[in-house]
């Protein structure tokens, strides 16, 4: 099983996860063309997508959607208030009505030879979900746009092989920041994004010791630095209460907009 980060940032996301059979993106918030480009450094063409599994509706999510979706007949799955919130949008253009597959939080789902689990998260957007994709005793996790996580949020992302996590500003650089007041507090908010200090502090919850690697993305470009992001995880997981140091974790920070190197799972 493969995962990658074609883009993630707060300029656009989409994630790459699959097995030898099955491929399928983690929103598209990018062009179609770096879609493509993306797919391609992974050797996969367009035409070999079995599914895109949408987060929510935010364009950052969704701005190149609709030319994927449209060019090559990719099944999209999202919850009910996602695909109502799409059908409202202009940016994403037509999309035809059989391409959506309504799915729900915390009912599995499968796409070929891969078992799909969405989970709620705390966004201020229609129904947001994250998602688990888990091929054979192999599982990943992608999880950002969340405000705070709790119980829930932890349980769900507990036992995974290696996980995308949201590490999206450091609450400094936000608060001296440009951005306007009601910006920040949205952002701060509990249905905003998770600072660096809360995506460690949600790390150290459910670290395991077959945790393989961590990447660190939607890093926000006004508000975060990448080598912030990395100490300040890396701090939180050494200090917290755990029995692990950052070192015991292969970490990466997702480029903003490059693709990260291929995590591969075996
Ligand atoms: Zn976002
Ligand atoms: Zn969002």
């Amino acid at each position: 099983m493969r995962l990658c980060s074609i883009a993630s940032g707060s300029s656009g996301n989409c994630i790459y996860a699959g097995s030898d059979a099955t491929h399928i993106l983690v929103d598209v918030g990018i062009s179609g063309k770096r879609v493509e480009m993306g797919l391609a450094k992974l050797g996969i063409a367009g035409s070999e997508l079995d599914g895109i599994l949408i987060t929510h509706e935010h364009a950052d999510h969704v701005s190149g959607l609709g030319v994927i979706a449209r060019k090559y007949g990719v099944p999209i799955y999202a919850t009910r208030g996602t695909i109502n919130a799409l059908r409202r949008m202009n940016g994403t253009g037509k999309l035809e009505d059989d391409l959506f597959h309504e799915i729900h939080e915390d009912e599995k789902f499968t796409i070929k030879d891969l078992v799909i689990a969405p989970m709620q998260i705390s966004h201020d957007a229609a129904q947001p979900v994250a998602y688990r994709i888990a091929y054979g005793d192999k599982r990943v996790g992608i999880c950002t746009d969340l405000g705070c996580y709790n119980d829930y949020t932890a349980e769900c992302l507990k036992g995974m092989d290696a996980l995308l996590i949201e590490a999206n500003h450091d609450v400094n650089m936000l608060q001296v920041g440009p951005y306007p007041y009601y910006l920040k507090q949205r952002i701060l908010g509990d249905r905003g994004h998770l600072s660096n200090e809360n995506s460690g502090r949600l790390l150290s919850r459910i670290l395991h010791d077959k945790l393989q690697t961590i990447l660190l993305g939607h890093l926000s470009k006004e508000n975060n630095l990448p080598e912030l992001a990395y100490e300040a995880v890396r701090m939180e997981i050494t200090m917290g209460d755990n029995p692990y140091r950052a070192d015991d974790f292969r970490m990466l920070v997702a480029p903003r907009s490059e693709m990260s190197p291929i995590v591969e799972l075996l």
